[in-house]
C-alpha cells in the first residue's frame, strides 16, 4: 500500500483521454505540478462526478505505482462555481492555469504560490467582476516566486523614481524600468508611476493582504501589457488566453501582438 498517496490540488487541465478516461493535470504544494490518470471518469461514475473539473481544488487519492498515477479516488473541497459563470472571470482563471501549466515542472511545489492560487481562485469566485485586478496580483505573486520579479525600484539608468522622471517604460529585455529622461526604445511598455508603486507593493506584500491593493483600469492595462510581454519574452511563447481575455471585456489589452 506504499503506493498510495492522498495530496490536495487543484486542477489546471483536463484531457479526454480514449473512450472513458481523463487525463487530469494539478498543481499542489508538496509536488508542483502532476499528471495523473482517472480511469473511466468520462463516464458518470460516481466517485468522480463533477469532480474531476477545470480550477476544481480536491484531495485525491493516487497510486503512484503506474508511470502515469491512477485517481483511486477525490473529494471536492471547492469548485469555485461562481467564476465559472462569467465569461471574464472564467478566462481569468484559465489564464492562470496556463501560467502554472506552462511554467512548472513535476517536483516544483512551491507552498506561497500554491497558497496564491487558492487567494486568487476564492477572491475571484467572490468577486467574479474583478477578473483584471486578480489577475495582476497573482501574476506580480507567480513571478516574484519564479525569481523572474521584475526591478521596478528605479530608472536603471539615472536611478530616479519621481513625477520629473514619469512616465517610465519596461524593458522586457533588461527586466527593469527606465525613465522619460534617459532613452525609451521602441517596444518597450509605457508604465505611470501609480501603476510602479502598485506592482512594487504587489511584490512585497504577504498573499493574505493582496486584496488590499485596488487597481484603477489604468494600472490593470498597463500591468497586464507588462506581464504578457515580458511572460512572452521569458517562455517564448504567448498564453492563448491573453487573446480571449481582451475580447471578454477585461479592459482592452493596448498590446496586440
Ligand atoms: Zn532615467
Amino acid at each position: 500500500m506504499q503506493n498510495l498517496k492522498t495530496i490536495r490540488l487543484v486542477i489546471i487541465r483536463t484531457q479526454e483521454l480514449g473512450e472513458s478516461d481523463k487525463l487530469i493535470t494539478g498543481y499542489s504544494r508538496e509536488k508542483g505540478k502532476l499528471q495523473l490518470l482517472a480511469k473511466g471518469a468520462q463516464r458518470s461514475l460516481k466517485r468522480f462526478v463533477n469532480k474531476l473539473e477545470l480550477f476544481s481544488c480536491l484531495t485525491v487519492q493516487y497510486n503512484d505505482k503506474y508511470r502515469l498515477p491512477i485517481i483511486n479516488w477525490a473529494e471536492l473541497i471547492d469548485s469555485f462555481l461562481p467564476l465559472r459563470q462569467h465569461y471574464s472571470s472564467y478566462t481569468a482563471a484559465i489564464l492562470v492555469c496556463e501560467h502554472l501549466y506552462y511554467w512548472m515542472t513535476a517536483d516544483d511545489g512551491d507552498e506561497e504560490l500554491f497558497n496564491c492560487l487558492l487567494w486568487f481562485l476564492k477572491e475571484l469566485a467572490r468577486q467574479p467582476t474583478q477578473g483584471s485586478q486578480l489577475l495582476v496580483l497573482f501574476l506580480s505573486k507567480f513571478y516574484d516566486r519564479l525569481g523572474y520579479r521584475p526591478d521596478l525600484t528605479a530608472c536603471a539608468v539615472c536611478g530616479k523614481l519621481d513625477n520629473t522622471a514619469a512616465p517610465f517604460a519596461f524593458r522586457t529585455g533588461h527586466g527593469t524600468i527606465i525613465c522619460r529622461r534617459c532613452y525609451v526604445e521602441r517596444g518597450a511598455i509605457p508604465l505611470a508611476l501609480p501603476t510602479i508603486k502598485l506592482l512594487s507593493l504587489a511584490f512585497e506584500l504577504p498573499v493574505k493582504k493582496l486584496s488590499r491593493l485596488k487597481l484603477n483600469t489604468q494600472a490593470c492595462r498597463e500591468a497586464l501589457n507588462l506581464f504578457r510581454c515580458y511572460g512572452r519574452y521569458l517562455l517564448d511563447r504567448d498564453m492563448q488566453a491573453w487573446q480571449t481575455l481582451s475580447t471578454a471585456g477585461e479592459g482592452s489589452l493596448p498590446y496586440n501582438g
